[in-house]
């Protein structure tokens, strides 16, 4: 699939270098769930920032490297410029930074500039090769931060060779010995092409003996931001086949990479609306790019000068509130498009932009054959690998897939989830994606916490949530596991610290927690259905809930009922609402009474229950009374503004919908004839 799902988050550099920070598991890359950032108001939270494109390496990959001593140097921006885009950024809610080039550290006042963009900043990223860090900037990057330092070899033939800068590995060597004599953690980012493919596992070691932390790079090349025909040429003869292609995106992805949620960028998958090929990117953006000349963009990838703004000709509120949303207008809706990827049954698995059509055809609206063959390649890979990493369930009527990047046996969850296995048709409702090492979180910026009570501290990153499973004492950092969902929890990606349970198997939760209500609970308003501390029963195709808390005495009515009616789960039900009303449906998440169902029925009543001497069922009419029973017996997970709002929502649905009842029973099991007069009467 996700979160983030979410090619959205991929950032280059003048390296060609993916600027997504790797935990093994792309971790950045579903971290922020930038479909949905539709719902924050429009505020430019981050910048990437090219310095300059300059730079003393000549890579055969490069897009947008220009010499040393390129007459360019001499417009671009300076500190005094920087500083009052930064500040003015800053004023308007910008507060995340990657800067990026060329070789960002080749401008002489890269200290200041450094230092004061991290200054006005909650989190930055650094992109370079590695070659100018002085002990001095080794210090200055002990500062919290997202450092990616880029490899093209384990050697210094290979790495040259693809550098064509004799010496550029010596020198690479030299400033990863000076960010590790300072204690600053960086990333290696292993960037392969055909020069050096064929060094690829031994550029892993040596990046892994770097850095606890690496990651690989782009794995598709883009052609020259200028269109430079030499340069072209080069870039076309590092392109890896498809295959290859694939193979390292799925190694970088923990699995198939490019496909659902995390296929497009967010940008391209809603794009192309009537306002234009790029309106509803705009829209849906919050971040920006600069170039080194004062150039501003939403997007690093874009080159065509049509969509670009000169910040030394206005101020930065001025170009991001009034100027940038107009740029819609410069490409307008395309036919073009419409027959070709806007109607593609690839574009799911498919990387491709209008950024990128322009980049290799000077026209936004092109397909761009490379990436045909790569979507056709992704799309048979995941295929494959799904066959044996993904099993699907169904509960409450929707779908739930469970991928994981280990396969998936019929031994993996307990046999219960055996009745709720279903067959795989169409994409699923809710997916969680299994991954077995946990992140590096001191690379990444979680966000703002929202909560910590053990087990959980819970941080909102844009339209994401970010969960860390935290032990009770406060003073232990240990994290037991990370858990990063989009806005409605629908798409989780679950990292664990080892996979041996799994491996194990027979394990009781499909998210790998003690329960699965705390995902369920989250996502179910959003399809009409709340979760329930509840028994439930299929009478002769009446629905019945018995709410109580534990100890209430609802495995108790469910045995007393014994076969004259189904269980549905004596302890926690679901109630979602469909074209005919509300209905109750069964669980995996049994209290005493091992005997679950996928089943459900229409809800023809809910029962508050008291255990007492006699036995009895009295209507409860105040809808006030009602919903302060009800209440109390919805579960709870995480319960954030929107959530809670839409659950009363629900609550209010079902008190008007559904008659409530208290029960007053012994343990006589007279309660069962009770009750079927009860039903008797309702029919
Ligand atoms: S190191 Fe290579 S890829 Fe990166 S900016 Fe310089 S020339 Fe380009
Ligand atoms: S580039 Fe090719 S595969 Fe991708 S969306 Fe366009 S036509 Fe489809």
């Amino acid at each position: 699939m996700p979160v983030g799902p979410f090619r959205a988050n991929l950032e280059m550099c003048g390296c060609g270098k993916q600027a997504r920070p790797q935990a093994e598991r792309a971790f950045m890359s579903r971290f922020v769930a930038r479909r949905m950032v539709e719902s924050l108001p429009r505020v430019p939270l981050r910048g990437t920032l090219d310095l300059t494109y300059r730079c003393a390496n000549d890579c055969r990959h490069c897009w947008l490297r220009l010499r040393p001593d390129a007459a360019e140097g001499a417009s671009e921006l300076s500190f005094d410029e920087i500083r009052r885009v930064v500040d003015e950024a800053r004023s308007i809610g910008c507060r995340e930074w990657a800067l990026s080039g060329g070789e960002p550290m080749l401008r002489p006042d890269f200290e200041a500039v450094f230092s004061h963009v991290e200054a006005k900043s909650s989190w930055y990223t650094l992109n370079t090769n590695g070659t100018m860090i002085t002990p001095a900037i080794a210090r200055l990057l002990r500062r919290k931060g997202t450092k990616l330092v880029a490899l093209y070899g384990s050697t210094a033939a290979v790495h040259d060779a693809v550098t064509r800068n004799p010496g550029s590995f010596a020198a690479l060597e030299r400033g990863i010995a000076y960010l590790r004599e300072a204690g600053a953690g960086f990333t290696v980012q292993v960037v392969p092409m055909r020069t050096n493919i064929a060094d690829y596992d031994a550029m892993v070691c040596l990046a892994a003996s770097w850095s606890p932390s690496w990651r690989v790079g782009a794995t598709w090349l883009y052609l020259s931001a200028t269109g430079d025909a030499r340069r072209n040429r080069d870039i076309l003869t590092e392109r890896l086949d498809p295959r290859r292609i694939v193979e390292l995106d799925e190694a970088q992805a923990g699995g198939p990479a490019a496909a659902g949620e995390d296929a497009a960028p967010a940008c391209a998958a809603a794009s192309a609306g009537p306002g234009g090929l790029y309106a509803a990117c705009l829209a849906g953006r919050r971040d920006f790019h600069v170039d080194p000349y004062g150039g501003m963009s939403f997007c690093s990838f874009v080159k065509d000068p049509a969509l670009r703004l000169d910040l030394r000709a206005m101020t930065f509120a001025e170009a991001w509130e009034e100027r940038l949303p107009r740029l819609a207008e410069a490409v307008p809706p395309s036919k073009a498009y419409d027959d070709a990827c806007g109607t593609c049954d690839l574009r799911p698995d498919c990387k491709w932009c209008p950024v990128f059509a322009y980049l290799e055809h000077r026209d936004h609206a092109a397909p761009i054959a490379g990436l045909c063959d790569i979507a056709r390649e992704t799309r048979r890979a995941r295929g494959e690998w799904l066959g044996t990493h993904r099993r699907r369930f169904r509960i409450a009527g929707l779908s739930v897939d469970v991928e994981a990047d280990l396969p998936i046996s019929d031994d993996t969850f307990e046999p219960k989830f055996d009745l709720f296995r279903s067959a795989v048709d169409g994409p699923a409702d809710i997916v969680l994606s299994h991954h077995f090492s946990l992140p590096d979180l001191d690379a990444f910026d979680l966000g703002r916490e929202v909560f910590r009570k053990a087990p959980w501290a819970v941080y909102r990153k844009d339209a994401s949530w970010v969960y860390l499973m935290i032990p009770p004492d406060p003073s232990d950092p240990t994290v037991h596991r990370v858990m990063v969902f989009d806005d409605r929890h629908t798409r989780g990606h679950i990292y664990s610290p080892s996979d041996a349970p799994f491996r194990a198997g027979g394990l009781d939760s499909l998210a790998l927690l003690p329960s699965d209500q705390l995902v369920l609970a989250r996502a179910l308003p959003g399809f009409g259905g709340v979760f329930v501390h509840a028994a439930g029963v299929d009478v002769g195709g009446h629905g019945l809930v018995f709410a109580g808390p534990s100890e209430a005495g609802k495995s108790t009515v469910v045995k007393l009922i014994g076969d004259r009616g189904r269980v549905l789960c004596d302890d926690r039900v679901i109630v979602r609402k469909d074209a005919g009303g509300f209905r109750v449906h069964g669980t995996w998440n049994h209290g005493e009474i091992r005997r679950v169902s996928p089943d459900s029925a229409p809800l023809r009543a809910v029962f508050f229950l008291r255990q007492a001497a006699a036995n009895r069922i009295d209507r409860v009419d105040d809808p006030k009374a009602v919903l302060s029973g009800l209440l109390p017996r919805l579960v709870r997970p995480l319960v954030s503004a929107d959530w809670w709002e839409r659950v009363l929502g629900l609550a209010g649905e079902i008190v008007r919908d559904v008659p409530f009842y208290d029960l007053s029973f012994d343990k006589s099991g007279a309660i069962v004839d009770v009750l079927e007069g009860f039903l008797a009467g309702a029919k």
